[in-house]
């Protein structure tokens, strides 16, 4: 080690560190990695594994950037806002006057059963900066399926939590998550909120364990599910360390979400600024339950069999059977984000 850090360049600070040191450095910069969702917690995990210096840095995104997401996703600003400029491209932009040295690809796409193995068959890791659980899913299939590790990271309200996964040694999503929850039964970020530092917090404890993954420190992770609570202060570590025996993914390898025609479950309707969203299984919403979630976003009507959600420039009418008409756009992947954002997954 050089007796002056300032000659190890830009990483010295984390080249002195016992943990990194030369070689970690040197495996960090020969990493591959792709971010699956470039929101809150993903321009966070984006912004980190940049300045740490990793080889390449693929963003796979869908949205674009939007007012409200200032207030938390870190590398976009209001002139991407007024530009609406889609996330994946804005967040480069950023990291490439932060991190020049490094290789970025940008996927304006959403992340489904039909690329998700292309866009992560060529990475090391892959990192979730997703807001729906249906897609942590087809994550997790896919990693355990090419036998790639992750990290799982999610954050809503005041807690969040986060699990490093290698398939074949740790617990996978679906070891401890075996079902989905159902459609409309959980918390999201645009029906319950978020304090602005939680996926920060989430998603920078989620940054450490990529990186020990990619130096190879397998015996420093953080192993199991850790929930963090920032608002009713605690933290809590469920030890699932070793798979469930009966896992259908990472032990019968029987993956489902990569098998589901979810392409299908949306299509644009014809002659209509318009596109019908159907849920991944079998609901009945509680429709009064919604419409009271969905108060803090806009207009709320509630019908008998429906509850409409007026929040310009879109228009939801969602259904008892957890179907939805979303007007305002004719773009499939803009429909099944507002409703994974509203409705759930
Ligand atoms: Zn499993």
């Amino acid at each position: 080690m050089t007796a002056d850090p300032n000659a190890l360049g830009r990483y010295a600070r984390q080249v002195v560190f016992e943990g990194v040191g030369r070689e970690g450095q040197r495996r960090l910069g020969e990493s591959r990695v792709v971010l699956v969702g470039c929101g809150a917690l993903g321009t966070v995990l984006a912004n980190m594994l940049a300045r740490a210096g990793v080889g390449f840095l693929r963003i796979v995104d869908r949205d674009y950037v939007e007012l409200t997401n200032l207030q938390r996703q870190v590398l976009f600003d209001e002139q991407d806002a007024r530009d609406g400029v889609p996330k994946a491209t804005a967040a480069i932009e950023k990291l490439k006057g932060i991190n020049s040295d490094i290789q970025y690809e940008a996927v304006v796409a959403d992340f489904g059963p039909e690329n998700a193995e292309s866009l992560i068959a060529d990475c090391d890791l892959s990192l979730d900066g997703t807001d729906n659980l249906e897609t942590r899913y087809v994550l997790n299939d896919a990693c355990v399926k090419l036998g790639k590790p992750w990290v799982y990271a999610a954050a809503v309200a005041g807690y969040g939590t986060f699990m490093p996964i290698i398939p074949g040694e740790t617990a996978c999503l679906r070891c401890v998550f075996p079902d989905e929850p159902e459609v409309g039964s959980i918390d999201t970020c645009d029906t319950t909120g978020v304090l602005g530092p939680m996926p920060g917090i989430i998603a920078n404890f989620a940054a450490i364990e990529a990186l020990k993954l990619l130096m190879g420190v397998h015996d420093r992770l953080n192993r199991g599910l850790t929930w963090v609570d920032c608002w009713y202060n605690s933290t809590q570590r469920t030890p699932v360390e070793t798979p469930a025996p009966d896992c259908l993914s990472c032990q019968q390898r029987i993956f489902e979400y990569l098998e589901r025609p979810v392409w299908r479950r949306a299509a644009a309707l014809c002659g209509r600024d318009a596109v019908q969203v159907r849920p991944s299984n079998t609901v009945e919403l509680d429709l009064p339950a919604l419409a009271r979630r969905l108060l803090v976003v806009g207009e709320v009507r509630q019908g008998p069999q429906m509850v409409r959600l007026t929040a310009p420039p879109h228009e939801l009418t969602i259904f008892r059977d957890g179907r939805a008409i979303i007007k305002g756009t004719a773009e499939v992947s803009v429909a099944r984000s507002l409703y994974a954002r509203y409705v759930g997954t």
